[in-house]
């Protein structure tokens, strides 16, 4: 079953009611199978899967595509009610507030910034992007209250900052990443795909192509570090890269000489859409 909620007052009173422990996937909609990997995670862990679908204008700034974002509710809601078709005896609540005056009435002042990591990468480029995104998720995360919360690794650097909030905050939520979901081409499902012609399309599949031939160049060994780093070089001779950087899976820094684990975070451009991409690896 799925039930609709528009508006914080109808959340809270359900909330209240609730005596299941549940889960949460935050969205901002226009679902794909991406999302609905979250859900379908979501509804194996619990009876009971919170899903908010908010385009969250503090997360975009003043040049972004806040206006022109899909907004496509009745779309969504017909994705998640066939995922259901296969969880009979499970419900998801679905929170979509038409205003953003539903999610911060009471709260506009409040301000959550997670220092360490939120002006690198993606947020060197956007700046103030991932305090909107941490705000957003921190007054959801107030309102739901679930046991489990569920990202996609897609958004790499977001995913770190969630977790850094909830263990700095000490919540009791635990964070669950979820792998990249992906059309057979090598795209990572986005919302942001359906702006792209058909030559960006084909265009875009340079961004998966070379994440993977950096990590199989790597293939898990220290001492292919600096062949790989040879290979991005010549990669980022290409101008459409915002960025192609191989950091530490777990703080992000440039200093991966003894990391464990690595992450390679990219972005690739074409005309105003920014494609991300991401891939990891344990470096023995
Ligand atoms: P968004 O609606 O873009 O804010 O994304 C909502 C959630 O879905 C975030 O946790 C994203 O990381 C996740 N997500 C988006 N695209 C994918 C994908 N291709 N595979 C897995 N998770 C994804």
């Amino acid at each position: 079953m799925v039930k609709v909620l528009k508006t914080t007052q109808e959340l809270i009173s359900q909330r209240s009611l609730e005596k299941r422990s549940i889960g949460f996937v935050p969205t901002m909609g226009n679902l794909h199978q991406g999302h609905i990997s979250l859900l379908k995670k979501g509804l194996e862990d619990f009876d009971v899967v919170y899903f908010s679908i908010f385009v969250n204008p503090t997360q975009f700034g003043p040049n972004e595509d806040f206006n022109r974002y899909p907004r496509t509710l009745e779309n969504d809601l017909s994705l998640i009610e066939n995922l259901l078709k296969t969880f009979p005896n499970k419900e998801v609540v679905v929170y979509a507030p038409l205003k953003p005056e539903e999610v911060y009435a009471g709260v506009e002042k409040r301000h959550i910034s997670v220092l360490e990591i939120k002006d690198i990468l993606e947020g060197s480029i956007r700046p103030g992007h991932f305090d909107g995104v941490a705000t957003v998720v921190y007054r959801l995360f107030e309102l739901v209250k679930p046991q489990k919360a569920y990202f996609g690794l897609k958004d790499y650097q977001q995913f770190l900052i969630i977790r850094r909030m909830v263990s700095d905050l000490q919540l009791p939520i635990q964070i669950v990443g979820m792998p990249i979901i992906r059309e057979d081409s090598g795209l990572a499902l986005s919302s942001r795909n359906q702006y792209l012609s058909a030559e960006q399309k084909e265009a875009s599949l340079i961004l998966s192509r070379s994440l993977k031939k950096i990590i199989q160049t790597l293939n898990g060994q220290r001492k292919n570090l600096s062949i790989a780093m040879d290979l991005i070089t010549g990669l980022k001779e290409d101008p459409n890269w915002n960025y192609l950087e191989l950091r530490d899976a777990e703080s992000l820094s440039d200093n991966i000489s003894s990391s464990k684990e690595i992450t390679l975070l990219a972005v690739y451009q074409l005309g105003t859409t920014r494609l991300l991409d991401n891939m990891q690896m344990e470096l023995q």
